[in-house]
């Protein structure tokens, strides 16, 4: 069906040559042009003598607006400025990212760089760091005895419609500068009552000076007093606690207090209350003070106190929300309304599309937690939190914090390109926009049962699309081989508990599977809930050659797949943004059933607008 061709074609591709504006507004001309002119031409020719309307009460020029109205609305995603842009709030890891002085910085030690005696390129490394440092959470427990950890904070809280709340005036000549509950205040006069469920963030403007210590922190020394740069004063964070409902604080600076803090008040306060923080926060400059989804996906670490975090805007649009029901919503409605003659209610469903759709979304966290269990490759090095602090400080408030170490690959992981391939992306050149997309889930457990030795061929991805349709372009591809339910055993999720990898044995993907994938279709990237692409008894790892030889990144050790949907999920997979990498840890999330903070964005304005101009044309005498 032409309709469904349509909608299918605009799953988000950021990886096409061309403009995506020009593409969506080429698409909705077409679309206006060769299925909604002649439609409703006909249908009005049809029925509205029946409905004792003469051709003359809506003539032309008023059926022309209204099908314009009506072509915004159902292709309302594609008309809205251009498809999202997502901005990256995070610092890069690597030598020249900034730690509390004291801390341990981040190191990436690299294991083996070069063509193997198997004549394909591989790479992997080892890091260690603070937990605290760069672009991280601060979870509860940093601060607060008993209160959240890095893996207890609830998903739904570490996303939001983002609140920028804009200091750097005040800053300016004065690195001593707190913000108060008045500039909580002034910005509500402004920009009306802090939502509920947001993500607060404060911008000093000291972004501008990462990672230039010196400047961004008053210091380049281990010397604490000699701290400065600005921050949120107790009696700011107090008032927020008690009389907002905010998800989280984030801030572009490298502490919630400000430089000279020595009791770091601010963090108390809002840990007390079970609120997380974000420190060095980046690009808050590329923030509008409303508007954004943020998704701050932190590495999942069991037991810790923080944790580096990957952090996205996402603003002017919904990932992969042209590929939800709402075309459908709107082609029904203005069908209806077309029959009879209900236009103006027809339209106010539409305009208020994204409330009537089912809910709020529901959130899948698909990623294990980091701790003692978790399952690496058998030769490589496994992760490891060390606590470096656990108590009550001399100042009489609690303080915690750890000091982690692993392999890139291990746990629920990225596999950057350059993993097997030279010269291709590593961690941090991945373009963000490929991280997300609409999931398709390709379900072959049924094969694997009995079969650790079961490889996913081309012809199952083709059995998949002849029941759930073309594999869209711009998905994140999963495989489910249903191995997850061995997880974190690793006898049976291996194969092996030994480091004899001639014992491993679980199911991957064909070497010509994954060949077909690559030159037929369009996928961001593909996932796998067991330890690697290939199956266990793979030497020569063909599908990572031939997967990352075509830039198309990959996840292993992907938890949760029986949660997800065949097809319906939005999925973020934003892994730790590791400097020259080539892999990492990553916290990855399925959306479903509904669109973060979808109520924020400037859509039903739009609709509104549209719903407006119909109606004025609509009653013109
Ligand atoms: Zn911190
Ligand atoms: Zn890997």
């Amino acid at each position: 069906m032409f309709y469904k061709q349509i909608h299918d074609r605009s799953a988000l591709d950021y990886s096409g040559n061309f403009n995506r504006t020009t593409y969506d507004t080429l698409r909705a001309s077409v679309w206006i042009a060769v299925v909604q002119v002649p439609l409703s031409s006909v249908t009005s020719r049809l029925f509205l003598p029946f409905l004792g309307l003469h051709r003359q009460t809506m003539d032309a020029p008023h059926i022309g607006v209204m099908l314009v109205a009506l072509s915004f609305l159902t292709t309302s995603d594609a008309v809205l400025p251009g498809n999202p842009k997502v901005i990256d709030m995070t610092y890069t890891f690597d030598d020249t990212t900034i730690y509390w002085p004291t801390a341990k910085s981040f190191r990436l030690t690299n294991v083996f760089r070069n063509y193997t005696a198997g004549g394909y390129w591989y790479e992997a490394a080892e890091m260690e760091a603070a937990d605290h440092g760069g672009t991280h959470l601060d979870a509860p427990a940093h601060f607060s005895r008993n209160k959240w950890r890095t893996d207890d904070i609830p998903i739904e809280r570490l996303m939001g419609p983002a609140v920028v709340v804009d200091i750097s005036a005040k800053t300016t000549g004065n690195a001593e500068y707190e913000v108060t509950p008045q500039d909580f205040q002034d910005w509500e006069n402004t920009h009306g009552r802090i939502p509920d469920g947001c993500l607060l963030f404060v911008k000093t403007g000291w972004g501008k000076y990462w990672p230039d210590k010196r400047q961004y922190l008053g210091t380049d020394t281990k010397n604490t007093s000699l701290l400065h740069f600005p921050g949120i004063h107790p009696d700011g964070a107090r008032w927020l606690v008690q009389n907002r409902g905010m998800h989280a604080v984030g801030i572009d600076t490298a502490s919630l207090d400000y430089g000279q803090s020595t009791t770091y008040e601010s963090h108390q306060i809002l840990f007390g209350a079970n609120v997380p923080g974000f420190e060095n926060v980046a690009h808050l400059d590329q923030l509008p003070t409303k508007g954004a989804i943020v998704y701050a996906l932190p590495m999942k670490i069991g037991d810790g106190s923080g944790g580096p975090v990957r952090m996205i805007g996402v603003l002017g649009g919904t990932v992969g929300a042209a590929g939800t029901a709402k075309p459908m919503v709107g082609l029904m409605c203005f069908l209806a309304g077309l029959f009879f003659t209900l236009l103006p209610v027809a339209l106010l469903f539409l305009t208020t599309s994204d409330a009537v759709l089912p809910g709020n979304p529901k959130v899948i966290d698909m990623t294990y937690t980091f701790d003692g269990t978790t399952i690496y490759w058998p030769t490589l090095k496994s992760f490891r939190l060390t606590n470096v602090f656990r108590n009550y400080t001399t100042g009489g408030f609690w303080f915690e914090s750890s000091e982690l170490e692993a392999a890139e690959h291990g746990g629920t992981h990225l596999d950057a390109p350059a993993h097997f391939s030279r010269n291709n992306w590593r961690t941090d050149d991945i373009p963000i926009e490929r991280l997300m997309g609409p999931a398709v889930v390709v379900d072959i457990s049924a094969k694997t049962t009995g079969n650790a030795e079961y490889m996913v061929t081309a012809q199952d991805f083709q059995d998949w699309e002849n029941t759930h349709g073309r594999i869209p372009d711009g998905c994140l591809l999963f495989v489910k081989t249903g191995w997850g339910k061995y997880w974190p055993d690793k006898s049976q999720y291996l194969g092996t508990d030994t480091k004899n990898t001639s014992l491993l044995h679980f199911p991957g993907i064909h070497p010509d599977g994954a060949r077909w994938l690559v030159q037929n279709r369009g996928m961001h990237a593909v996932g796998i809930d067991t330890a690697s692409l290939d199956y266990g008894q793979s030497t020569t790892f063909e599908v990572h050659q031939i997967l990352f030889g075509a830039n198309v990144p990959g996840f292993e050790n992907v938890a949760h797949l029986d949660q997800l949907p065949t097809k319906g999920a939005i999925v973020y997979a934003l892994p730790m943004k590791i400097g020259d990498g080539s892999g990492g840890p990553l916290r990855m999330i399925g959306v479903l059933g509904g669109t973060v903070g979808a109520a924020g964005t400037a859509k039903p304005m739009v609709g509104l607008m549209c719903f407006l101009a119909g109606l004025f044309f609509t009653l013109l005498p």
